[in-house]
């Protein structure tokens, strides 16, 4: 069931949004070699609660720690644990917040220290494809042209983009109707509607678009082994442009 969210609604996950933003901008000042992911998993939630939020993700289908944090092959999903980062990783901060019960759940991939050209090609073009995807969000476009303009940009500089997994409506439920597919459909899928809220998060990969899950049960990796990238927003359609939620 897909439900449209009301001017109020939508400025109640504004507010959960921006409290996102934060807690991304301020967990990456900390992104260094040497720094665990355990230790940037509670720097995001102190931020988080700091702002009168619930980190989202603690607790979801039993994920065990506040934010999800993934790195080079890992494509979503990373608990955070005692790795530490090294020079030339790429790590993407996954954050969800809850405020009054509305969420807000954005993502970003960063470099740490210097990485290679080619990672943060990736993590460029990711980002650009995040940006187009929302771009589509507008009234009488349909659902999978947001996966048609994430997949022909990618595809151009030989990436590839992963099926199983994509966005998806969000609101007081972090995960709600519909799913967001970010690789090129056969059909047009559902019209888009007024107050409807996505997320829009394309999981982009240098080689293989195939990936699996570890014995962890939660970190979803590259079959390949190759980087992954990974950009989200949270964004509302209007009768006008789309509004990103996660922007600070
Ligand atoms: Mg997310
Ligand atoms: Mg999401």
């Amino acid at each position: 069931m897909i439900i449209c969210k009301t001017k109020n609604e939508i400025e109640l996950m504004r507010q959960a949004g921006r409290v996102v933003a934060i807690a991304i901008e301020e967990t990456s000042k900390h992104i260094k070699p040497g720094i665990t992911t355990l230790e940037l998993d509670e720097i995001a939630a102190d931020v988080i609660k700091s702002h009168d939020c619930i980190p989202t993700f603690k607790g979801q289908y039993g994920f065990p720690r506040n934010i999800c944090i993934s790195v080079n092959e890992e494509v979503v999903h990373g608990i955070p644990g005692h790795r530490k980062l090294k020079e030339g990783d790429i790590v993407k901060l996954d954050v969800g917040a809850t405020y009054k019960g509305w969420v807000g759940d954005s993502a970003a991939s960063f470099p740490v220290g210097k990485v290679t050209p080619e990672a943060q090609k990736l993590m460029d073009v990711t980002k650009q494809a995040m940006l187009l995807g929302i771009d589509q969000m507008r009234l009488g476009h349909y659902l999978h042209d947001i996966a048609e303009a994430i997949h022909s940009y990618i595809e151009q500089f030989g990436f590839s983009t992963v099926a199983d997994y994509g966005g998806h409506g969000i609101g007081r439920k972090n995960h709600e109707d519909p799913f967001v597919p970010q690789s090129r459909q056969k059909t047009r899928g559902m019209q888009l509607r007024k107050g409807m809220c996505l997320a829009i998060e394309p999981m982009i990969n240098m080689g293989t678009a195939k990936v699996h899950v570890i014995t962890d049960k939660w970190t979803v990796v590259t079959d390949d082994g190759k980087l992954s990238s990974h950009f989200e927003h949270s964004a509302a359609i209007t009768d006008g442009e789309p509004i990103i939620l996660t922007a600070r």
